[in-house]
């Protein structure tokens, strides 16, 4: 049996485990069960690929994710892995090679969908088979509280009965602690070890802005700091999706819609084109992204704000998965609260579900409207504690300015309770600033006590103070009564003045230093050997048909411009450069290094 770190070199090209990952694998090597929380970009897969290859017989991966199967197995196979899939896209003669070959031992590695799984048929053709374990991917699809809940997943704790000597590991980047208890008892993982790295993701910064102009914003997000890379644009609309996309080709971006309602056919190709071309934009609903293991998408944006810290934090996460920096972009506004709160109470869901829900929407508005660092927050909200503000999120790099806003704070609490707590944010504002439009007639409310005593605060300076009164608990949106915002008990000390309240000053576009991938940053006089040796990678994966990261990561290629290998010995050394690769493309990228330094020494020859 081959050692795990002979493999890590050997096959995958990398000098040293990260985090967890050597005491996972080991724990499954040893025939041991395992529970793995990792984010995003932490290195899950090798955490069960190792131990596949190092156990005798073929790891089996379950995925639900059957458009990527494919990908993920052209990756293995670059590497020297023997690897194959099964899944409902294979016609039946080619489902039946990979079945023979499982049975003759020719396979390292399968992945199977699970509602092919659990067929008696492939669970009677896995019981024939020698097998070196199981890897449940994307392990919180059994959860029912979450987003991504999949029926097929619950019947997965047959693999318990059926294989009692065949050790599991489930796995996933979703992190509350009762959903990591759900998969422990659903999948029948009572004696797993648990294996919990910490969340934090370093390399992606997080900003959060009022959403003023949005279309504005983003272009210059976009123009500015992100020219020409990849990155998933998120919409809570498919219409919004659509419209997005078509306005940002029109603007010259190379951008895609992807949402539930387009034909599988296209979502397909538009999900293809993203992962194997450079720099494409997608323009998406969260129907995209889960499992996209796309290690350079350089940016996150939000165009609506997500129904949860769990869900933004997920989203979020596809960003740098190469650990380069990357950008999280949220705009967000109080019609969103509204619009959310609204589809969560119209749900299908229990009582609790929509409390539940509430309570969440309730967490990812405060993250909007905190002044302190947000990656304290976030972490905070899962659980972990960051001891220092993290200099790399919007409040850390510009921190935001703070008022007294005791005062306009009550003023506009006695108006909401004086109209009747029946009234959305425009008409209460509308009476604070003394407004004499219908409605206002219409309700007599040009008669409060509090008309008109707010003109020295602009309309969009109330909004936002409304938002942030929701996002503290002083008010509430009251989404069965078309956003009608009440008192909360939380008010009583600030009315009667025992409590002061300082509030965020409202910034809508901070000017914040620019983020750049390290691409960017390299010297003048070394980017003509980088763009050389992207040809050179786009080249082979075309001719290979697999996207250019399966023949190398940017990483890699940034490497061989800094050390110039010129012999195979030294292209070994480099991450990412194992074996296999080193005898598949080793010699192309080589020549491009070797032939990029004739023209300097040939130069000097008269
Ligand atoms: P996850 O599934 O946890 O999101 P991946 O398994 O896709 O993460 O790994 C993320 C990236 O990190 C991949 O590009 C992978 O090749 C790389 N990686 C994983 N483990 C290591 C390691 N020990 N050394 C260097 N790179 C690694
Ligand atoms: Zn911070």
């Amino acid at each position: 049996m081959e050692s795990p770190l002979h493999i890590l070199e050997h096959v995958f090209g990398y000098t040293e485990f990260r985090g967890q990952q050597q005491a996972i694998i080991e724990t499954l090597v040893a025939g041991g069960d395992a529970l793995v929380i990792m984010p995003t970009g932490g290195g899950k897969s090798l955490c069960y690929q190792i131990p596949a290859l190092a156990r005798p017989g073929c790891g089996v991966v379950i995925s639900p994710l059957i458009a990527l199967m494919q990908d993920q197995v052209e990756a293995l196979k670059a590497a020297g892995v023997r690897a194959g899939y099964l899944n409902s896209t294979l016609a039946p003669q080619q489902a039946a090679e990979i079945e023979s070959a499982l049975l003759q031992g020719e396979l390292d590695l399968l992945y199977i969908a699970p509602e092919r799984l659990i067929q008696p048929r492939c669970l009677n053709l896995l019981q024939r088979a020698q097998l070196a374990l199981f890897a449940i991917d994307e392990a919180h699809c059994v959860s029912q509280w979450g987003h991504d809940f999949r029926a097929d997943y619950l019947e997965l704790n047959l693999l318990a009965e059926n294989f009692p000597q065949v050790p599991r590991v489930a796995l996933t980047a979703t992190a509350d602690e009762r959903t990591r208890q759900e998969i422990a008892q659903r999948l029948a993982l009572g004696s797993a070890a648990h294996f919990i790295s910490g969340f934090d993701r370093p390399n992606i910064q997080y900003r959060i802005q009022l959403k003023d102009k949005p279309r504005a914003q983003l272009l210059e997000f976009l123009r500015r700091e992100h020219p020409g890379q990849a990155g998933v644009i998120y919409c809570l609309s498919r219409n919004k999706v659509e419209k997005t996309a078509q306005w940002l080709a029109e603007e010259g971006f190379n951008a895609l819609p992807y949402h539930a309602g387009l034909p599988a056919a296209l979502r397909q190709q538009h999900q293809r084109r993203f992962l194997r071309e450079d720099g494409i934009i997608m323009v998406a609903t969260i129907a995209f992204g889960m499992g996209i293991d796309k290690p350079d998408v350089r940016f996150v944006a939000h165009l609506d704000l997500p129904k949860s810290i769990e869900a933004y934090y997920q989203e979020t996460g596809r960003a740098g998965r190469d650990g380069e920096p990357a950008t999280a972009l949220l705009l967000y506004g109080l019609e969103d609260v509204v619009k959310l709160g609204q589809m969560a109470a119209s749900s299908e869901g229990s009582e609790q579900f929509k409390r539940l829900e509430r309570q969440r929407l309730d967490a990812m508005l405060g993250l909007c409207e905190i002044t302190s660092c947000r990656r304290q927050a976030l972490l905070r909200y899962f659980g972990e504690t960051l001891p220092q503000p993290c200099g790399n999120c919007d409040t850390c790099l510009q921190p935001p300015q703070t008022w007294d806003a005791t005062e306009p704070a009550r003023k506009l609490l006695s108006c909401v309770f004086r109209s009747g707590q029946r009234f959305g944010a425009n008409h209460v504002v509308d009476i604070l600033r003394g407004s004499n439009n219908e409605r206002i007639k219409q309700f007599g409310h040009d008669q409060l006590s509090t008309y008109g005593i707010g003109r020295d605060l602009s309309s969009n300076e109330w909004r936002a103070m409304v938002r942030q009164l929701v996002a503290r608990g002083y008010l509430q949106v009251d989404a069965d009564r078309f956003g009608a915002l009440c008192l909360t008990e939380r008010c009583r000390p600030l009315l009667r003045g025992e409590e002061t309240l300082e509030l965020r000053k409202t910034l809508t576009r901070p000017g914040l230093s620019q983020t750049r991938s390290r691409g960017e940053d390299m010297q003048e006089q070394d980017l003509p050997l980088w763009h050389a040796l992207r040809a050179c990678r786009k080249q082979l994966a075309e001719e290979n048909g697999v996207p250019p990261y399966v023949v190398f990561h940017d990483a890699t290629l940034r490497e061989m411009v800094q050390q110039r290998p010129i012999s195979e010995a030294a292209l070994m050394k480099i991450s990412g450069v194992g074996d296999s690769k080193l005898a598949r493309f080793g010699e192309a990228f080589l020549d491009v290094i070797r032939n990029h330094e004739y023209p300097a020494a040939t130069t000097e020859e008269p």
